[in-house]
Order: C-alpha cells, then structure tokens, then sequence
C-alpha cells in the first residue's frame, strides 16, 4: 500500500531558509501524487487540529523562498511534551488521512517527533479503546513516518555539516561584526559581540575566524587556563601595541569557563574595562541572529533537503525508523534521526560535565581545525622562528579575474606561513607583476583588515605568460629565492600554473613545489567543488533578483537575467534554484529554438491563468545566438499582450562585494592546506605542482599533469560537474504557478 497524504511541520526557533524547505516538501510532494498538508504553529498546531491542519497546492508555497521565518508558523507546546497532547495529536493525524510526516525544527521538536513515532501504534490503540477511531482507520494507516531536517541557527546538530539557518546567522553576525570592526577601528575601541549559540559555539568561532576577532569565548573548548581574563587583555593590549586598531572579542551565549560557569558578556566588559583602562563597549546581537532574508547557501539547503524527505517518506517501508536528512561533504545524505539526536545530547551533557575534550572531539575535526586556526590567526605575533629550522621563502600570488574571498586566502596563508618560521613574499599584480619583480616581503600586519576584504588587495592580472615573460618570471623566482608558490585564482591562474609546470625543463627556475587554490565566482574548476567567490557572486545574484522580483509585483512581466559563469551554468542554476526561476539556461545543457518555443507556451498560460511575474536566468554563454536580448525579444513577441520581458545583465557587481562568510571559512581552510601541502614538498625535497579542493567532503590535492584530463580546455570548466545532478530538481520545483513565485 502505497503512501499517498504527508504533513510538513515547522517547530522550535525558526531559522532562516525553513520556507524554501516547506516550499520544497510541498511541491515534490505533489509533483510525486501526493496530498500534501501544512500542520500550522508547531505540535501546537498538530494538537489543536482544525484549522490548523490545511491542505496544501502549488501556488500556497509561492514566494515564501525569500522570506526568513517560517511562513507556516512555530511555537513551543507544553502539551505535546505530554502522552495526554500527542494522543490527540494522533487523532489528528488519523482523521486527515496523515502517514508521513516531515518535522522541521530543533533537537528538541526532532526528539518529540522520534518519541511520536515511537508510540504511535500504542497511541492509535488508546485512541480505538476510547472509541475516538475506529479499528479500520488503524487498518487503513497503521504506520507514520516521520523524517526530521534540522532548522536551527546554532549549527548544533549531530550527523549533518551544516543545519537550516546556521548560514544566514553567520551573513547576520559577519555584517554586523564588519561593521563594528570599522568603528572600533576609527576609534581605537575594544568591543565585545555576543552571538547565540547556547551549547554550541559554532557562529562565535567561524564568526571570528570570518571577521578576523582576536578573541573568542566558545562553550566547548574554555579558556585554559584559570586568569584567562588577565591573559586576554594582555593579548588585546599587545594587539594595540603591534598596530591593530580595533580589538573584537567574540563571545558566545553558552560560553564557561573551566569550572562550567557560564561567562557572561557584562564579565568580560568588566574584566577587560578594568585591565585596559578604557570604556569596552558591548554589542548583543540578540534575534537579529534569526531575521532577515535567507542566504543562497541556506534557500537550497532547504530546498535540497525537503526534496529528499518526499522521496525518503515514500520509500519508506513498515517497520522503518525515522531518518534524518543531513548534509555531509556537500551531498545529502539519510541517517537515523535518533543515533544522531543522541549524539547530539552526548554533546551538550560532555560540556556540563566539564568533559571539553570530549565535547570538541565529538563535534567535526574541521571544528578543532578551525579553533587551531583562529588560535595563529588571532596571534599578536608569529612564534619565532626555530634557530634550526630551514626558513623556506614561500611567494604568495594572485592571479586571474578577482573573486571575492582572495585577500581572506592571501592574510590567512601568509600568517599562516609567518608563525610556521617561514619568510613570505607577496607578489603583486598578478603574473605581469612577477615578471617586473613586484615582489615584497610579507610581515604579520601587512594584510591587517584583510580577513573581510572584497578583492584583490595583492592585484591581480588575467595575463597568462608568453614567450618572454616566461624568462622574466624565472629571473624574478631567482632573485628573490623563492623555495614554493601559492597561486590563488581561477582559471587562467591554473593555465598558468599548467604552462609553468610544462616549461620546467627550459626553466629550471619553474621546479619548485607549487599549487593553485581555486578562487573564481564561476566555480569552474576542476578538482574543487566550491571555488572561492562563488558563494559571495551567488549571494550578489540572489539579492538583485530578489529586488527585481519586487519591482514587478503590479504587472505581468517576465525577467531574463543574465548571470555570469563563462560557460559554466554553477552560478545560473543555483541563483535559479534559490530564487525560484522558472527556467535555468546553461551551456551544459544547450538552448536550442524548440526550448525557447515551448517554454513561451508554459510562460503565456501561466500568465493566462493569472501569474504575475515570470523569471528566467541565463548564463552569459549559454549560447552564441540565443543570447539575452534575442530572448528577450522573441518572448516579449510571442508572449504578445499576455506579459512583457525586460533583460537584467547583472554584470560586475557579482564580482565585487566583500566575501560571505563561507568563502572567508573557506578561503582560510584551503591557504592552510596549501601551505602545509608547500613545506611538506619542500620538507621532502620534492617539487610537485598540484591544485587542491574539496571533493565529496575531502580535500584532494591533483597533480598538474592532471588538469587537461580532469579540465574541459575548450570550455574551461570541469569534465565532471557535480551540480548537474541538481538540475532535475530545481527544474521540479521550479515548474511556473499562477502565483508570485
Ligand atoms: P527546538 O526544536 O528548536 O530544539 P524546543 O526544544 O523548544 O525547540 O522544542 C520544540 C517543541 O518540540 C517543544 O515545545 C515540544 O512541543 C516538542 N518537544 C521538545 N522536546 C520534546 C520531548 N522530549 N517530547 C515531546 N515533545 C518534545
């Protein structure tokens, strides 16, 4: 027997990108045949029953992507906590037909939901022995089943990388600490920000790695030691001291010091008032946390993971557990929702035993990673260099169109570089530059401000070397000695990188271990799933087509929106998939004249029966004819007075801007991998030439001689892409209502 109606629930804190995730249940659940309820204001809701269990279409989940909160509602109910309220709330169920049910909330709504599920035959034999259902409902739906998606802001979820929400807390908290950075800067000012968190400290660790904060106070991993007050306004007055401006310190809700009690953000304004001798001024960033417009990143995670809790629920056999649908080296993934619900209990009760080092080891290694960073990153100077170590002379370039995210990779490896002993070069303005010898030496405050920095503060050039360049840059690696390079940049950087592989045996100069750390908004590199950059230019693209969307609410227009990409369609599907476009063009897929004549045809009937805007994104290379404005016009002819079309090319902007935070976790994730990946070379007296990346949730370092084969050189991007596995998806989701989407 096949399952035919499910429910969608929201529940706990909200967190931003719940609603594409409940768009998401919604619609793949009717696009596979099924009757798909929204279960209104939380177990609340589902306890009240009535009207607050309604039956959902197509149009009812349009334009709510771009919302933040829920638009189904959430609450906390007591009575459910109660065998007494999920008996009803069983009954509920059972009279709207209900056997799949998807919750959406915290570990508290997931625990619930796993307890529900547990009872429920029990439940239903309470319900018959009361004469409340009748012996054939239990007959006719003895199973529920339940898959839980984590929607909480804190990243505080065992099993998955990143929960609903967690991002877009992280673009609230890196706005707001930017900001402050730069008063605190003109004022010469120490601040402290707390952010939320109360058993994870998530946001306030990869918040002060994302904005360079010198301090950070996280529940998991307490300072050390018992004066750690006197040792941190002794860091933040050495800051001062060595030319830092500002002193941000980054403290998180749930914050304790070794002995479990908590730090409270009046006990470090005080403690560091009191040793600096100034005002400390303290910034609670409170609910701003949850609100506002979700990000890119957390509208397709919702979106990717509601699609696959339908097709989990309906591949669900009797006697099958709950699962949870989790994220996991940027695949989704299904697991047992109450392993991991313990999991993360096991978390929360190591941290009030005072058993940090259980605590830190339970969550991901790129947690500790990331602390160990933060810990050099934050440092005031580098460790000295080892009298007897070999101080290798690592140059540090950027090369290619800038992206977003490049100063973050730049600072990160050349401090990086600096507390490991070694000397750093920074080489300017791109491989131009290194053929003139724009080189100079690198000191710890030479890239102060940079963590946060949109473009390329080192320059960069999109020249790829020819002919006598080739002998000018060897001179300039012999001048200055350089032992291993880092080149940070996109394609033309790899090229390059390639070139300079090849010519080793003219170029002697050329066989030092190098490696390239992809950086370009068009995320077409091969070996690296995410570039740097893509992530901030997917953001740019999202918030204009959110404002184009606005624009047009009064009149029956369609948008073609040009993206950018080269000819690779990342940028254009995901922009497609987060703003709810309804036709993505791309050259991996091809435009051909019948397309474009059938999609007129979907667009006009859609307008016929009464939809108000249309949205199409089109990758810049998607084809050579078919361009923008030539669908533009045939649109704006065959959809005759039906709808107008209007072109918006988005150009630069999604270059510029400063990077998300990801990218600036990223970004610094991958400069240390680089340079540990360079003196390792060095160590062994190797000369490889690699590039890195993240790969299935590994980072995988390629040698050079691999780029022809891993890279389409025609169409510079990846042979293998694994985003196109996405497009069936965005292309269900995206099939056009009569509504706003
Ligand atoms: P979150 O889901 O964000 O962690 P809460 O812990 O407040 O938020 O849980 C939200 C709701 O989930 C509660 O108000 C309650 O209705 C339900 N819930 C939480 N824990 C349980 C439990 N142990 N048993 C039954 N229901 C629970």
């Amino acid at each position: 027997m096949s399952i035919k109606r499910i429910a969608v629930i929201t529940s706990g804190g909200d967190a931003q990108g719940m609603n594409a995730a409940v768009r998401s249940v919604v619609r793949t659940g009717l696009e596979r045949g099924l009757e798909v309820f929204a279960i209104y204001e939380g177990y609340q809701g589902m306890v009240d029953g009535g009207e607050r269990i309604r039956k959902m279409d197509w149009d009812s989940v349009g334009g709510i992507m771009q919302n933040g909160g829920t638009v189904i509602g959430t609450a906390r109910c007591e009575r459910f906590r109660t065998r007494e309220g999920r008996l009803i709330a069983a009954k509920n169920l059972i009279e709207h037909g209900i056997e799949g049910l998807v919750v959406i909330g915290g570990d508290g709504s997931l625990t619930g939901a796993n307890i529900f599920h547990q009872e429920w035959a029990s439940l239903l034999t309470e319900l018959v022995e009361k004469g409340e259902i009748s012996a054939e409902d239990v007959v006719a739906h003895p199973n529920l089943w339940v898959v839980g998606l984590v929607g909480s802001i804190d990243n505080d979820f065992f099993g998955t990388d990143m929960t609903i929400g967690t991002d877009t807390a992280l673009h609230r908290i890196t706005e707001a600490v930017d900001s402050i950075t730069s008063t605190a800067a003109s004022h010469q000012r120490t601040f402290v920000v707390k952010v939320m968190g109360r058993n994870c400290g998530y946001l306030a660790l990869m918040g002060a790695l994302a904005c360079g904060a010198e301090w950070v106070l996280i529940p998991e991993n307490p300072p050390d030691v018992e004066n750690w007050r006197e040792v941190m306004a002794e860091r933040l007055k050495a800051g001062r001291k060595a030319g830092r401006r500002d002193s941000i310190v980054i403290l998180a809700e749930g914050a304790r010091d070794r002995e479990g009690n908590y730090i409270g953000s009046n006990d470090v304004q005080k403690a560091l008032e009191e040793r600096l001798g100034e005002e400390v001024r303290m910034t609670v960033l409170g609910h701003v946390q949850r609100g506002g417009r979700p990000s890119a990143f957390d509208r397709n995670l919702g979106t990717l993971l509601g699609y696959e809790a339908v097709n989990a629920i309906i591949e669900a056999r009797p006697g099958d557990e709950p699962l949870h649908i989790g994220f996991k080296g940027n695949r989704i993934v299904r697991l047992p929702l109450m392993e991991c619900v313990e999991k993360t209990h096991a978390i929360t009760e190591a941290v009030e035993a005072k058993d940090y080092v259980k605590a830190l080891a339970l969550r991901s290694p790129s947690f500790s990673d990331a602390f160990r960073t933060l810990k050099t990153m934050a440092r005031v100077i580098p460790h000295p260099p080892d009298p007897d170590q070999k101080r290798l002379r690592i140059g540090i370039l950027n090369a290619g169109t800038p992206a977003p995210g490049m100063n973050t990779a730049s600072r990160a490896a050349a401090r990086l570089g600096l507390d490991k002993g070694h000397i750093m070069l920074g080489i300017y303005n791109g491989f131009e530059g290194m053929a003139e010898n724009e080189v100079e030496e690198l000191n710890w405050m030479s890239m102060g401000g940079w963590a946060s920095m949109g473009g390329s503060g080192l320059g960069t050039s999109r020249r790829i070397p020819v002919g006598k360049d080739m002998y000018a840059i060897a001179r300039t690696i012999e001048i200055n000695q350089i032992d291993a390079l880092l080149i940070i940049g996109g394609w033309n950087a790899y090229e390059a990188a390639y070139k300079l592989y090849n010519e080793r045996s003219n170029f002697p100069a050329f066989d030092i271990p190098t490696i390239c750390l992809p950086a370009s908004i068009n995320n077409n590199l091969p070996g690296s799933e995410l570039s740097i950059g893509a992530d901030t230019a997917l953001n740019s693209i999202v918030t204009a087509v959110d404002k184009i969307k606005q624009s047009a609410v009064a009149t029956r227009r369609c948008f073609v929106v040009e993206v950018m990409g080269h000819w690779c369609g990342y940028l254009a599907l995901l922009a497609g998939m987060a703003t709810g476009a309804e036709r993505v063009y791309i050259h991996e897929e091809g435009v051909t004249l019948s397309d474009l004549q059938a999609d007129v045809e979907i667009l006009s009937q859609a307008f016929r029966s009464g939809k108000k805007l249309g949205l199409l994104i089109r990758n810049e290379y998607a084809n050579k004819v078919y361009t923008t404005h030539f669908i533009c016009s045939l649109f704006e002819e065959e959809g005759r007075n039906l709808f107008d079309v209007r072109p918006a090319i988005l150009g630069h902007q999604q270059q510029g801007g400063d990077p998300s935070p990801f990218d600036r976790i990223q970004a610094t994730r991958l400069a240390r991998l680089c340079l540990d990946f360079l003196i390792e070379e060095c160590e062994k007296k190797s000369t490889r030439s690699a590039f890195v990346g993240l790969e299935e949730g590994k980072y995988i370092y390629h040698d050079m001689r691999d780029f022809p084969r891993m890279g389409d050189l025609e169409y510079q991007r990846p042979r293998e892409q694994w985003w196109l596995a996405l497009r069936d998806i965005a292309s269900v989701l995206a099939r056009p209502g009569s509504g706003v989407d």
